[in-house]
């Protein structure tokens, strides 16, 4: 395994790989990574014959006040996990490698990125776009995958790829769960152990509404209202519960197969999202 900081190291060597006949897959990270990333590693390493990974925490997808200086990170174990997965090349730049003094393009894929998470994370997904669309430059990956735990994020990805007309397959990933059910984030390291064990009512309220569709079910509001409630007792500050149509990410007025349930919400500080698919 290469584990490289500059990108024109990567283009060299990715090229001397595809040169070979191989198929290049890719999937972008910001570190710290947990079985959620090594899922998405392992469908990679099925799909194509050459494998990177990247490990950037991106400043430009985060807000002011949010946690980019806190941000966890572990190169040295991270390394380790890629290592055993058999990846090829580690992407590891520095800010100055994506970011270079007098940068100032970025890309934006309008609608989309200004609901759910957008509303309360304005420049969030134009940062993600941005960092994307430099990593695929850099990486030209054939196939690139992504967690179906960022849903929003899977969808815009998409987008932007048909938009660009980008010749690269954009796989999706299943949501990585710890034994409680909560989806495995780096961002779960914050939470305090009360929080921690009250965030678990996200994927039990996520479970009950797929329940409630199946018993019958169809008012996403009802559905959606109560969800709101069970997460609120157990002490979670929601941000937004949704029932929305997979590929337009609109609300639905009804429920239907397909449609799925999204949300975000706060334990302390902590931001979580999750979601289900009816
Ligand atoms: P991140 O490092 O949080 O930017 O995530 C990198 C990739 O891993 C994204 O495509 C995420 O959607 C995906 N991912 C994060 N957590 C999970 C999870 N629990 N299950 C599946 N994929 C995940």
């Amino acid at each position: 395994m290469r584990l490289v900081k500059k990108a024109r190291h990567v283009k060299k060597i990715v090229a001397q790989a595809r040169k070979k006949g191989k198929i290049i897959g890719f999937v972008p990270t910001m570190g710290y990574l947990h079985e959620g990333h090594l899922s998405l590693i392992r469908i990679a390493r099925r799909r194509a014959q050459f494998t990177v990974v990247s490990i950037f925490v991106n400043p430009t997808q985060f807000g002011p006040q949010e946690d980019l200086q806190r941000y966890p990170r572990d190169l040295r174990k991270d390394t380790i996990l890629l290592k055993n997965e058999g990846v090829d090349l580690v992407f590891y730049p520095d800010r100055t490698e994506m970011y270079p003094e007098g940068y100032s393009t970025y890309v934006e894929v309008q609608d989309l990125s200004t609901i759910l998470c957008g509303l309360s994370r304005p420049g969030h997904f134009r940062g993600v776009t941005t960092v994307v669309l430099k990593l695929f430059n850099i990486v030209q990956p054939d196939i690139a995958v992504f967690g179906r735990k960022d849903f929003q994020q899977a969808v815009i990805i998409k987008r932007m790829v048909k938009d660009f007309d980008l010749n690269i397959k954009i796989v999706t990933g299943k949501i990585i769960r710890e034994k409680d059910g909560l989806a495995m984030s780096s961002r779960n390291t914050y939470l305090l152990e009360k929080e921690r064990k009250n965030a678990t009512v996200l994927y039990e309220s996520l479970l009950w509404a797929k329940k409630a569709y199946a018993g019958g079910v169809r008012d996403p509001h009802w559905v959606t209202n109560k969800m709101r409630d069970m997460i609120e007792n157990r002490g979670g500050k929601v941000d937004y519960v949704e029932a929305v149509d997979k590929n337009t990410l609109k609300p639905v007025k009804h429920l239907y197969r397909g449609t799925v349930i999204v949300l975000a919400a706060y334990f302390g500080k902590t931001r979580l999202i999750d979601n289900i698919v009816l």
